[in-house]
C-alpha cells in the first residue's frame, strides 16, 4: 500500500497506539477521582498535557484538550464572538470548513467578515490583511499552512499588524496542518488562540488542543462538570490524550530528520513529473514539503484517484472534509476551472518511502494515459 494523503490522516504511531491501550485497560481511572486511580489518571493527563505544550512551545496551563481540531476552532470562534457580542472578523478565502463555517454562522448572527483572497500562488500578503482591519476588528483568523497546497501565511507579520492596530482583537491561528510541519511559536507570533489536532501527527482521531494564551478567558462550547478549567466540560478521553502526548514526544524527536526526509520525497516527486509528465502543473507555491497539489488538466481527479487506487496508491482531490465538492481553496487562487476538476493532493509523512513516489508517478502516468483525450 502506498498511502500519500497524510494531510487527511495519519496511521496512528505504534508507540502512541501501545500507550493509548495501557490507558484504556490498566490505568483506566477518571482524573477527577479521588482515588488512587483517579490520582494516577490525573498525573497522566498532567503529563501529557506538558508533552503537548512543549510541541507548541507553550506552557500546560496554555493547553486546552478538545475532541479535534474543528472543536478548538469553534471555542475560538464562539469564545470570541460571545466575549464582545458583535464585530469584524478578519479571515481569508483559503481556510479549512472548519474555520470558514464559523465565520457563516457567525454572519448569520450579525457580525461581519471579510474573507481575503490570495494572489495565484496561494499566498496573502501581509499588506492586505493590514489594509482590511477595522477599528471594530474582534477577531484574526488565518492558518498557517494550508492543507490543499502547503501554502504558508505570514502568521507572524499579521499578528504583529493586528496587536499594533486592535490590541483589544483576539488573534486564532489554525495550525492543524502546521504541527511537526513547522516548528509552532505561538507567543511569539502574538497568538491568542492555536487550534491543532491528534490524527495529523500519528495520535488517534478524536483528540485536539486549542492553546489559549495564558491570562486569557472565554466563555466555554460545553457546560457541566467544570473539567479543563471549565473550558471544555466532560470526562477527558484519557487514552487519545496520553497517545497525543506520546505521539508529540515522538515526533519532536525526529522532527528535523522527518522535514529532511520528506523534502528527498518532495524533490523526487518533482523531478519525476518533469521527466514523465513535464505538461502537469503544481497548484501554488507550496511553502512546506510536506503537500503538494497537481494537476492532470483533461482527466477529472475522481477518475484518477479510482486508477490509482488500483494499485493501491492513496492520494486525494483536496481536502477531506470537502470531498466531492470543487476546491475553494483553487477556485480562490483564480486557476482555470479544467485545473480545479483535475486537482490531485499528495501529502507526505515521515513513514513514506521513494518506492511510494515511484508508485505514485507510475499511476499518474498510467492514468494519463487512459484519461487524456486531447493528446
Ligand atoms: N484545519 C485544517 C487546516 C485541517 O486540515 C483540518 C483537517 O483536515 C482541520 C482544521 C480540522 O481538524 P479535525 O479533523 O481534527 O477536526
Amino acid at each position: 500500500m502506498h498511502y500519500l494523503d497524510h494531510s487527511a490522516t495519519t496511521p496512528v504511531l505504534p508507540e502512541a497506539a501501545e500507550r493509548a491501550l495501557s490507558v484504556m485497560t490498566s490505568d483506566f481511572g477518571n482524573p477527577s477521582s479521588g482515588h488512587r486511580l483517579g490520582l494516577d489518571a490525573a498525573h497522566i493527563l498532567k503529563e501529557s498535557r506538558a508533552l503537548v505544550a512543549e510541541a507548541l512551545h507553550a506552557s500546560p496551563g496554555e493547553i486546552l484538550f478538545t475532541s479535534c481540531g474543528t472543536e478548538s476552532t469553534n471555542t475560538a470562534f464562539f469564545g470570541a464572538a460571545r466575549r464582545r457580542r458583535k464585530g469584524h472578523i478578519l479571515t481569508t478565502a483559503t481556510e479549512h470548513a472548519a474555520t470558514l463555517s464559523c465565520c457563516k454562522r457567525l454572519e448569520q448572527e450579525g457580525f461581519a467578515v471579510t474573507y481575503l483572497a490570495p494572489d495565484e500562488s496561494g499566498h496573502i500578503a501581509a499588506e492586505a490583511f493590514a489594509a482590511a482591519l477595522r477599528e471594530d476588528t474582534i477577531l484574526a483568523s488565518m492558518m498557517l499552512v494550508n492543507n490543499e497546497t502547503g501554502v504558508r501565511l505570514p502568521v507572524e507579520e499579521c499578528g504583529r499588524l493586528l496587536k499594533r492596530r486592535c490590541p483589544e482583537a483576539l488573534f486564532h491561528v489554525d495550525a492543524v496542518q502546521g504541527l511537526f510541519r513547522l516548528p509552532l511559536t505561538p507567543a511569539k507570533w502574538q497568538c491568542d488562540l492555536m487550534s491543532v489536532s491528534g490524527h495529523k501527527i500519528g495520535a488517534p482521531k478524536g483528540i485536539g488542543a486549542l492553546y489559549l494564551r495564558k491570562g486569557l478567558h472565554l466563555p466555554p462550547l460545553l457546560y457541566g462538570g467544570g473539567q479543563e478549567g471549565g473550558l471544555r466540560s466532560g470526562t477527558e478521553a484519557l487514552p487519545n490524550i496520553a497517545a497525543f502526548g506520546t505521539a508529540c514526544a515522538v515526533r519532536a524527536e525526529r522532527f528535523e530528520a522527518d522535514v529532511h526526509h520528506v523534502t528527498a520525497l518532495r524533490e523526487q516527486l518533482l523531478t519525476g513529473l518533469r521527466e514523465c509528465l513535464p505538461w502537469v502543473p503544481v497548484n501554488g507555491e507550496g511553502d512546506v514539503p510536506h503537500v503538494v497539489s497537481l494537476s492532470l488538466p483533461g482527466c477529472r481527479s475522481e477518475v484518477v484517484l479510482r486508477v490509482l487506487e488500483g494499485d493501491e496508491v492513496y492520494v486525494s482531490a483536496g481536502s477531506a472534509c470537502s470531498r466531492g465538492k470543487e476546491s475553494h481553496v483553487l477556485r480562490a487562487m483564480g486557476l482555470p476551472k479544467a485545473r480545479i476538476e483535475s486537482a490531485i493532493r499528495v501529502s507526505f509523512g515521515p513513514s513514506n518511502t521513494a518506492g511510494d513516489v515511484e508508485a505514485l508517478l507510475k499511476g499518474l502516468t498510467k492514468a494519463a494515459a487512459m484519461l487524456k483525450r486531447d493528446r
